[in-house]
């Protein structure tokens, strides 16, 4: 324990392995942990299929299934003004002084703002992205496995696979020559 309160920021779409790998080693270096749940205004996209209802309940269901109870997972919305989006995601949640982040730009606003900022290793980033999984529902394949299984259960419950096939499907009509 550091005695410190940390912050881990991301989109989530959805909560994966490699996203609980981190917040393993948080809880084992810090006290507190605040799960910050970007771009939350965004649902229904390829890119963005869950909401942030969504999100939050695949995160906090996981967590408590790990033995967690000592965390706070706020839902932020994007800005559009990077300059403000770390008073933005201040404003939002409960105080925190280290900042868990491997995306390039959190870690330079964060840096810039005077926050401590840590990154972790990338744990099997070949698979465990969020990319590479809404890629493999969309297009039939293996998955469930990188993903903690309450996180598959919420995407049952939503019926989250027909939704990112559906999102991913194209609105303009196929011609063929
Ligand atoms: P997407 O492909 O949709 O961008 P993602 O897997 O990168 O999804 P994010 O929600 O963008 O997930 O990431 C949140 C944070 O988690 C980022 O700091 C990211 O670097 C980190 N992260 C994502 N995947 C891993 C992983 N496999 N190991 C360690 N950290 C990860
Ligand atoms: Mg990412």
């Amino acid at each position: 324990m550091t005695g410190k309160d940390a912050l881990i920021i991301g989109r989530f779409q959805p909560f994966h392995n490699g996203h609980m790998e981190v917040l393993r080693r948080i809880f084992d270096e810090c006290d507190h942990v605040t799960v910050g749940i970007g771009s939350a205004q965004h649902s229904h996209t390829a890119d963005n299929p869950f909401t942030a209802g969504e999100r939050y309940t695949m995160i906090a269901e996981t967590l408590r299934d790990e033995g967690h109870t000592d965390f706070y997972i706020v839902p932020v919305e994007d800005l559009n003004r990077y300059a403000l989006w770390v008073s933005q995601v201040v404003s939002m949640c409960p105080r925190f002084e280290v900042v868990y982040s491997n995306n390039p730009f959190t870690r330079r606003l964060f840096y810039e703002a005077g926050y401590e900022v840590r990154d972790s290793p990338l744990f099997n980033r070949g698979e465990y992205t969020g990319t590479e999984i809404r890629r493999r529902i969309r297009e039939g394949e293996e998955w469930k496995h990188l993903v903690p299984r309450k996180v598959a259960e919420v995407i049952r419950r939503v019926d989250g696979v027909s939704r990112i096939r559906q999102m991913g499907e194209s609105d303009e009509p196929v011609y063929r020559s």
